[in-house]
């Protein structure tokens, strides 16, 4: 596992690599960003969105959080951060896309199914406690069919979450008019971690299937 010193050395090797053979697209990014599309994604360490998708600096906005989480759209006072995030790219970049992608092993749907953190004060658990508190309704059904432990349960509430983030992107005023008249358009995905396979959503049938 890397420690800081690592890090920094291997922004040497960046400085002196890719950032010097990537020259002119450095360049280019100086005068400002335009991607088309944004990637919502879990924190986790292993699901870093611009490697799975083998893109360039400049080309996704990505946001990520615990279980690759949106909340719905509310008027309450208080730091809404994926808010921001996504009326950012939505509003002033202009995104075409936003690409929900949840992942197995995710932590924060195990523990949504689990609950393992309720009740945990704040910075003890809690605030993941409450973040993930958005899936109570769709664990439900799961834990009732399938129980809360076991990788039947998690990998049905892995991909409820993906679904239930797009749910909550179309409670948001902007995405509603822009998925409506065609200039943006949501996907859910899913990243199997263990065989590296990336599934697609269906939103007609609710099915994921391997893409490609
Ligand atoms: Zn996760």
């Amino acid at each position: 596992m890397k420690s800081y010193d690592d890090l920094i050395a291997g922004y040497q090797r960046f400085r002196t690599g890719t950032w010097q053979t990537q020259h002119a697209r450095w360049e280019e990014l100086r005068e400002g960003q335009s991607p088309k599309v944004m990637v919502i994604a879990c924190s986790d360490s292993r699901v870093d969105p611009a490697q799975i998708f083998d893109v360039d600096p400049g080309e996704i906005f990505v946001v990520r959080n615990v279980a690759a989480m949106v909340p719905p759209f509310e008027t309450s006072p208080g730091q809404h951060g994926v808010s921001a995030a996504l009326e950012f790219a939505v509003q002033f970049l202009e995104v075409e896309h936003i690409v929900v992608m949840g992942h197995g092993l995710c932590g924060g749907c195990q523990a949504a199914l689990t609950q393992s953190m309720h009740g945990r004060a704040l910075g003890r658990g809690g605030f993941v406690a409450q973040w993930i508190a958005m899936l109570d309704e769709v664990r439900e059904p799961i834990a009732r069919e399938f129980g809360t432990t076991g990788r039947e349960a998690e990998r049905a509430m892995e991909l409820a979450a993906v679904k239930k983030s797009l749910e909550n992107l179309r409670t948001f005023p902007c995405v509603q008019e822009k998925e409506a008249d065609g200039s943006l358009a949501l996907h859910g995905a899913f990243f199997a971690i263990s065989d590296g396979i990336l599934h697609r959503l269906d939103e007609t049938s609710g099915l994921f299937s391997a893409a490609g």
